[in-house]
């Protein structure tokens, strides 16, 4: 694939696609980046910033960006795309920070895991000449911080845009040429969609890992020990989505109450039903849906989006779908 895809028309041939990346938040998904963009040269020149000086002192020893900047509205200066990765709950407030600095015709984007509550908090503060389109990287791992990026990670995840409506097209071309060159499908869907299908796929799926895993571990006539000795039978994977980063998955749940609300009403009724076939001794009831769900599993395995290891195909710092 062409590094200079997604380039401006008219622009040099072999030429970066973007001349000035500024990455605000240099954790796990904001230092994959850095490295994706550096690997495939997607833009001439990488500017980072964190509000931790402790993550700008790791990300200069990592050699992960051209300048670390101190603040947000130095990061921006002159940048052509601009992609925050703070936690969700801090990208509107970075927003109006960095706003009045942003240069004329900037892509503004960002990766946070919900998209609806984003947009009502970055579109209303942002001048006329900036190009907002925002997006989520559906890849993570359950690690944080600037060591735990790498180049890989958003290989043949998805990366879904939520363009508004009035977006420049050119501008939606643009970024979905950079995700596809860092690896990445790319998906245009509305935002409320996007929440909707994440809260089944992502949000609850990990508010039950940190429910069991805090389940078990308030349990009185079960040790902690035997949790932990015993915990190969299914607890394991639970207690690794149960470890992702507090910070982050606080503000998932408080920016996507709505679709989270909705979803785990329907969890629950259809956890009350398979209450009611274990306690009615319905096996055929069980084993229909066992085997339902058994296919589901097959699906993503032959969509490529998994393997058929017995681990799940995960080893410590590969990719999941977060
Ligand atoms: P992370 O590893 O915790 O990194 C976030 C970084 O942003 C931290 O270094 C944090 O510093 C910094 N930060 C916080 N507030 C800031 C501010 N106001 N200005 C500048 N820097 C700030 O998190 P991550 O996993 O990369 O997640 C980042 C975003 O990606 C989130 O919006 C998340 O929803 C989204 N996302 C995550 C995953 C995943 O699986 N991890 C997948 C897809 C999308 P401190 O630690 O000092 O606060």
């Amino acid at each position: 694939m062409p590094d200079n895809l997604g380039a401006q028309p008219g622009s040099t041939p072999g030429a970066p696609a973007f001349e000035r990346l500024c990455l605000i938040g240099i954790g796990l998904i904001g230092s994959s980046i850095a490295h994706i963009a550096r690997q495939k040269a997607l833009a001439r020149t990488i500017v980072a910033m964190d509000v931790s000086a402790d993550v700008r002192r790791r990300v200069a020893e990592l050699g992960l960006a051209d300048k670390v900047a101190e603040t947000a509205e130095v990061a921006v200066h002159d940048a052509d795309l601009v992609i925050l990765c703070v936690p969700v709950g801090a990208i509107g407030e970075v927003a109006r920070a960095i706003a009045p600095h942003l240069r004329d015709g900037a892509i503004l984007s960002d990766v946070g895991s919900v998209k609806s509550a984003v947009i009502a908090d970055v579109a209303p503060c942002l001048p006329k000449n900036v190009h907002f389109i925002p997006a989520h990287p559906v890849a993570g791992t359950e690690q944080s911080g600037p060591d735990a990026g790498f180049a890989a990670l958003f290989r043949n995840r998805w990366c879904i845009l939520t363009p508004p409506l009035e977006a420049d097209p050119k501008a939606v071309a643009r970024l979905a040429a950079f995700w596809t060159a860092a690896g990445a499908n790319v998906e245009i869907m509305n935002p409320a969609h996007h929440d909707l299908v994440l809260a089944i796929t992502s949000h609850v799926p990990h508010l039950i890992a940190y429910n069991i895993v805090g389940t078990a571990a308030d349990l009185e006539e079960v040790t902690q020990s035997e949790v932990i000795k015993f915990s190969a039978g299914g607890f394991r994977d639970f207690t690794r989505i149960a470890a992702s980063d507090p910070t982050m998955w606080r503000d998932v749940f408080l920016n996507n109450k709505e679709a989270v609300l909705e979803m785990l009403g329907r969890f629950n009724e259809d956890l009350t039903a398979l209450q009611r076939m274990i306690r009615r001794g319905d096996g055929q009831g069980l084993f229909d849906l066992f085997t339902r769900t058994r296919a589901i599993r097959r699906g993503i395995i032959e969509q490529g989006q998994e393997t058929a290891a017995p681990d799940f195909g995960r080893r410590k710092g590969e990719p999941n779908g977060d």
